[in-house]
């Protein structure tokens, strides 16, 4: 599989029996359909990311990339919760691609939403 971005070439992660395509020049990630769901929910996950965050936010400005899957254009998604997180979705696959550091970044504020969460249940039972 080729980067959407910049042409590298993507090798497997496989973290917890979930495959993950991974750029080996640029760093970015890329799910198949559901996979950035699951892994944002697995303890550690960010140690996939592993690129250099100021690399891949030049890359976040690289818009109308194509699906490494399907080859249709990807549209340009932006983060529910952190607006400043910005990643591109396949329309016809619904794979995810997200430039280095930004998955890193979305699973730091589910962390710590999850703290707040537990903070809220423990005041509620004292
Ligand atoms: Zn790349
Ligand atoms: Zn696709």
């Amino acid at each position: 599989m080729r980067c959407p971005k910049c042409d590298g070439d993507m090798e497997r992660v496989i973290f917890h029996e979930i495959e993950i395509d991974r750029c080996s020049l640029c760093r970015g990630l890329w799910f198949d359909m559901l996979e950035k769901e699951d892994l944002v929910a697995i303890e550690g996950s960010e140690t996939i990311d592993i690129g250099n965050p100021s690399s891949g936010k030049r890359y976040n400005k690289l818009q109308h990339s194509k699906c490494p899957v399907c080859g249709v254009l990807m549209l340009p998604m932006i983060d529910k919760d952190q607006h400043h997180i910005h990643y591109e979705s396949c329309p016809t696959c619904y794979g995810t691609f997200f430039d280095a550091g930004e998955f890193r970044d979305l699973k730091e504020f589910n962390v710590v939403e999850r703290f707040i969460e537990m903070v809220r249940t423990l005041r509620q039972n004292f």
